[in-house]
């Protein structure tokens, strides 16, 4: 069997691998997307639906068609945060207004448009092995095209793969400082109905959260006033919950929600964790959920993979015009990824490791005893509201019995304030990269004593 030969081979044809093909193919390289799903299911793929916007893409594709087609709510202008414990509401103004995405109609617009500028697209293309030379570095992968072997070769390989990517099981990392440390119990598994009602519900401009008992949260996400985007995730290193007869609860306790019929339900696994500490070795570098690019509180990874293709692929195309292809010449995309959006992620995990040391009793009850909108403005970041002296001590009274809790959160906070700052300051070249792990890794373990947390990674 002769391998089919490119200079950019994409694993993927998700959001991540789209934008990194759609990049390589209007620079003027040969690409190739290998998707697994037939052209009529490509695109069907597990989310939410919500993003902040057209702003959150790279102008690599024509976003005014991508948003034509697919953006099916663009009036999101608020967060709704349900309070079980208390039945108050805590709403979040948008800065700008945010989307919900037809997500079938969105994957095979950004698939339409990576072929447009140049890119080919190999579906039914499962792959699962790569090659790699005698000093390490990927050449190629290999794989099943409807039961028949195929082989394709490059210059650089992309793994847009998403969650728990097979090219990371297979290649020998040795000798890279490829991040290695992943776990099931650093991910999450989260799964979404699209329903349909017969009356439009209120909150239309809104997206929904509520918390649920085992430290996840539920989700309503309006693609339209009456199509909604439902569902909710937990984290792998809690006890397993039982998503579908959750949801379906939840669902039947909205009295807004009139006669709700099951559209579409799809589940997956999504990494709820720290960026990996480098994505890159020789002739590959993995982009998206592939190098956990996804904000580990919210689960929003479509930012992430759009943003990481596209500098990953133009981080290659240097190296590819260089003749040089190893780890050092790729390096800089780590550190565009964490001085970018890696360094609010990996601050972000740090509430992450500290919520899943807490029971979410305590937490609601500790967040119920805090004024409504004063949490509101801190968790924007607004800071509009100063609190009058009077509700200043009313909430001394109200918050006695969590002060512990309240001191702790101060402190889990000012560790992610030092993270992020150690983050801005990733190493520019790989001979950086051990020390820089080690004044991490510190941080890491004040963390875990202050929050009373097992080590996560
Ligand atoms: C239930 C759920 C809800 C979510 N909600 C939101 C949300 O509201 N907003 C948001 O921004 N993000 C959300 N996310 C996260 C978001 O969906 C992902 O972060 C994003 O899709 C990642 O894009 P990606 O291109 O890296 O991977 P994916 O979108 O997963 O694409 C990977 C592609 O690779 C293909 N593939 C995998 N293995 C192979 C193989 N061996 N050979 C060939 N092809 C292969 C797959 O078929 C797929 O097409 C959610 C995730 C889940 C699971």
């Amino acid at each position: 069997m002769s391998a089919e030969s490119y200079d950019l081979v994409v694993v993927g044809g998700g959001t991540g691998g789209a934008f990194a093909a759609a990049t390589a193919a209007t620079e003027g390289l040969s690409v190739v997307i290998l998707e697994r799903k037939s052209e009529q299911d490509a695109g069907h793929i597990a989310c939410g639906d919500a993003i902040k916007g057209k702003s959150t893409f790279p102008d690599v594709i024509d976003l005014e068609y991508l948003k034509d087609e697919s953006f099916t709510n663009q009036q999101v202008t608020r967060a709704i945060f349900e309070n079980p414990a208390d039945g108050e509401d805590i709403e979040i103004e948008f800065s700008e207004p945010g989307a919900v995405l037809d997500r079938k109609r969105y994957g095979e617009v950004l698939l339409e448009e990576a072929d447009r500028v140049g890119a080919d697209i190999h579906y039914d293309t499962v792959v699962q092995d790569v090659t790699q030379a005698d000093d390490g570095t990927v050449t190629g992968v290999t794989g099943k095209r409807k039961g028949s072997a195929v082989a394709y070769d490059a210059e650089v390989v992309i793994d847009a793969a998403g969650a728990l990517s097979i090219l990371q099981e297979k290649i020998d990392f040795g000798g890279t400082h490829f991040d290695t440390n992943v776990r099931y119990s650093q991910f999450c598994s989260a799964y979404r109905e699209v329903i349909e009602v017969d009356e439009p519900v209120e909150w239309s401009d809104a997206i929904v959260f509520k918390p649920t008992k085992e430290l996840g949260y539920l989700w309503y996400f309006p693609r339209t006033e009456t199509e909604i985007n439902a569902g909710l995730g937990f984290q792998m290193d809690q006890p397993e919950m039982q998503m579908i007869p959750v949801l379906k609860d939840d669902i039947e306790n909205r009295t807004e929600l009139i006669n709700p019929r099951v559209r579409d339900k799809l589940g997956a696994a999504l990494p709820t964790r720290r960026p990996y500490d480098s994505a890159v070795a020789a002739g590959y570098i993995a982009v998206g959920d592939a190098a956990g690019h996804v904000n580990p509180t919210t689960g929003g990874g479509i930012p992430g993979a759009a943003k990481s293709a596209h500098w990953a692929t133009l981080r290659a195309i240097d190296a590819i015009e260089s003749g040089d292809v190893s780890q050092e010449a790729l390096w800089e995309y780590n550190r565009e990824v964490m001085t970018d959006f890696g360094k609010h992620f990996a601050a972000i995990d740090c509430y992450n490791i500290w919520g899943t040391a807490n029971e979410v009793q305590e937490l609601t009850e500790m967040v119920s005893s805090v004024p409504g909108q004063h949490l509101a403005d801190a968790l924007a970041g607004t800071g509009t509201a100063s609190m009058p002296l009077s509700l200043r001590l009313r909430t001394l009274v109200d918050t006695f019995g969590h002060w512990g809790k309240l001191f702790e959160l101060a402190q889990v906070r000012s560790t992610a304030a030092k993270l992020s700052d150690h983050y801005a300051r990733y190493p520019a070249d790989p001979a950086g990269f051990p020390a820089w792990q080690a004044v991490r890794d510190e941080i890491m373990d004040d963390l875990y004593e202050i929050a009373g947390a097992d080590p996560k990674y």
